[in-house]
């Protein structure tokens, strides 16, 4: 089987409300779909989990890794790989856009030879240890009231989730009296995430996780920038509550340092973003070496991503929750024609079809499109 072209369309659809978290304010969701297409009639499908500026990714595969694929049996997916890896690192690009497009281009070969065999992408990836995966809800954002954030955080349990996220990090009182309310309303039947979105000083952090332990958060998700490694090692030394990161780091490359310095107690790769799917396969095992749990990020993923995550999660021996977001963005719940995103008690289930068991809505494709790249 040979790879004869490559599709690429961004798609960009507004949201209602803009989402507010520490760092940005969120008012559309894109993505770069690729189509990889094939002459025995296959066509694989992958998308980057980069919310914004998607026609950057298109026209960087378009222009770096197109050439690489033309021609190409898609089976060969791990030379591919490595073979388009060592041109972006060539060009200095082993995190950011490069990593983001080239994790599109891996999920769209996984579909392909999938589909080829007829197996879902998990039996590739070894089988799998559940059918259904423990989930999140993410999240209870920031801007509105405390009031309605609390009746928020509720309408989430009622929905049948024992999990779920809250952004915070704007300011550390306000956060920690947040927690306080939480448990006065709900009780500790529930697990609590917090997300700062890398908004703190390691001091801040330190006094955010004393309220995290006192009102024992099942996890501090991102507390500082990714680029305060050693903040973060002192920070997990010092706190008994878990530390979370790896949604901006790339690669096994970028988790080797993580891991090694013990800066973290879950990884969270995120499949359409670190690298594809082996990327994160093999960032999840290297953490469960160093006896660390893997919880992919998937947060204002699309639906392509979703599909691919949860057949890595259902076939990663240490994966511990799975995030999925409830919060409105039209590319999770209206790109597929068979929704891969619902929850039923809290719990996911991993899709079955062959390659990613997905299948787009041509109609929304068609609507979304507001560049194809040729
Ligand atoms: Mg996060």
């Amino acid at each position: 089987m040979l790879i004869t072209g490559v599709e690429l369309a961004a798609l960009r659809v507004p949201i209602g409300a803009e989402q507010l978290i520490s760092t940005r304010r969120i008012t559309s969701r894109e993505t770069c779909l690729v189509r990889i297409h094939t002459d025995e009639g296959i066509v694989g499908i992958g998308d980057s989990q980069r919310p914004e500026s998607a026609e950057a990714i298109c026209s960087y595969i378009r222009d770096i890794y197109v050439p690489l694929l033309l021609g190409r049996d898609p089976f060969d997916r791990e030379r591919i790989f490595h073979e388009a890896y060592t041109t972006a690192r060539y060009r200095g690009r082993v995190k950011g856009v490069a990593i983001e497009a080239l994790s599109a281009v891996e999920i769209a070969l996984w579909d392909v030879i999938g589909k080829a065999l007829r197996v879902p992408i998990y039996k590739l990836l070894g089988g799998k240890y559940r059918d259904r995966l423990r989930a999140y809800a993410t999240a209870v954002m920031l801007g509105p009231s405390q009031e309605e954030r609390l009746r928020q955080f509720g309408r989430f349990l009622d929905a049948g989730f024992t999990a779920v996220k809250v952004k915070a990090g704007r300011n550390v009182e306000e956060d920690a009296e947040f927690l306080r309310r939480l448990r006065e309303a709900y009780g500790y039947g529930v697990d609590i995430l917090v997300d700062l979105n890398c908004a703190l000083t390691f001091k801040a952090a330190l006094r955010f996780g004393r309220a995290a332990e006192k009102y024992e958060v099942y996890w501090i998700e991102e507390p500082l920038p990714p680029e305060h490694l050693g903040d973060y090692a002192k920070l997990r030394r010092a706190l008994s509550v878990m530390v979370a990161a790896g949604e901006s780091e790339y690669t096994v490359y970028g988790f080797r340092d993580w891991l090694a310095r013990g800066a973290i107690d879950v990884a969270q790769p995120d499949v359409g973003r670190a690298g594809g799917i082996w990327q994160v396969r093999a960032i999840a095992e290297m953490a469960e070496a160093y006896g660390i749990w893997f919880a992919p990020h998937t947060g204002h993923g699309s639906a392509i991503g979703y599909a691919a995550t949860l057949h890595v999660a259902a076939a990663t021996r240490n994966f511990l929750i799975f995030e999925l977001e409830q919060i409105e963005n039209p590319l999770r719940e209206g790109l597929l024609a068979n929704r891969v995103d619902l929850q039923e008690g809290g719990h996911i289930a991993v899709p079955e079809g062959p390659g990613l068991g997905i299948e787009l809505d041509e109609k929304f494709v068609e609507r979304a499109t507001i560049a194809r790249f040729k």
